[in-house]
């Protein structure tokens, strides 16, 4: 097998023309396919920044698509839907059914969990994916209705804002957002989440599987978001690994790269 990874790997970089074929070093024994990709994007991309002697302040991104930001000033139109989905209640523990996501994000989150039982959790259900404009729009609207019974209703809107986004502004609608919790706390979607062994694990591991944390703990000012330890976001592998390592929300993430 690591020979076989070997062969492949220095026909690809002998193929792109790059100056002295690197070695990967992997131990195939515990090499998972992402730990091989990531090695292998860092071996390429370091390989085409001397090759085309790319200056050090320039990301080379292989494998890269741009990052969709969606938040309350980068609004989906009404009737965008991601153009494949797939129902992942058939194939995951989920509190609803059918539950979509973007394709790409679904087969990733599947994946993502089946790793997590390996290690034995198996607490944790998925909640909530895709939701059109129109269901934004009534949860929104039934939000502002409940704070509205408490406080005038301009300072209800503003409020409503910060917890359920308003149509066009929710990542759900994208495809590639999925609200997750645990039979530990009764499937709630609450900070309690941030205390159960499911929510250990991927805040350690998601990165991996292409999965942010989209709204940490005392990031509302940038996010507009309150703490949400239960909504993960699917920006890719490679983008992930980033956010994670660079300790990001995706707003700066995406400022970055401007
Ligand atoms: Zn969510």
């Amino acid at each position: 097998m690591k020979k076989l990874i070997s062969i492949i790997l220095t026909i690809l970089i002998v193929s792109t023309g790059l100056p002295q074929p690197h070695r990967l070093e992997v131990s195939a024994s515990s090499a998972t396919a992402i730990d091989v990709f990531l090695r292998l994007r860092d071996v390429l991309e370091n390989g085409l920044r001397t090759y085309f002697r790319v200056d050090e302040s320039v990301e080379v991104g292989l494998f890269e698509a741009p990052v969709l930001l969606v938040n309350a000033d980068n609004r989906l139109e009404r009737d965008f839907r991601p153009e494949y989905m797939i129902d992942i209640s058939q194939y995951v523990r989920s509190q609803r059914s059918p539950l979509l996501l973007e394709e790409g994000a679904g087969n990733a989150f599947i994946a993502m969990v089946a790793s997590m039982r390996e290690d034995g959790i198996t607490n944790m259900a998925a909640m909530s994916g895709f939701r059109d404009w129109e269901h934004q729009e009534r949860l929104h609207n039934n939000q502002i209705s409940r704070l509205a019974a408490r406080m005038p209703l301009e300072e209800a809107r503003i409020r409503a804002a910060t917890i359920v986004a308003p149509p066009g502004a929710s990542e759900h609608q994208s495809g590639l957002a999925i609200d997750v919790s645990s039979a530990c706390i009764g499937f709630a979607l609450s900070e309690r989440f941030e205390n159960t062994d499911s929510f250990r694990w991927l805040s350690v591991n998601a990165h991996y599987y292409g999965f942010i944390i989209r709204y940490p703990r005392d990031s509302i000012e940038i996010t507009g978001v309150i703490f949400e330890p239960w909504h993960l976001r699917y920006v890719g592998v490679n983008h992930a690994v980033r956010i994670f390592e660079l300790g990001l929300v995706l707003e700066e993430y995406v400022e970055g790269y401007e």
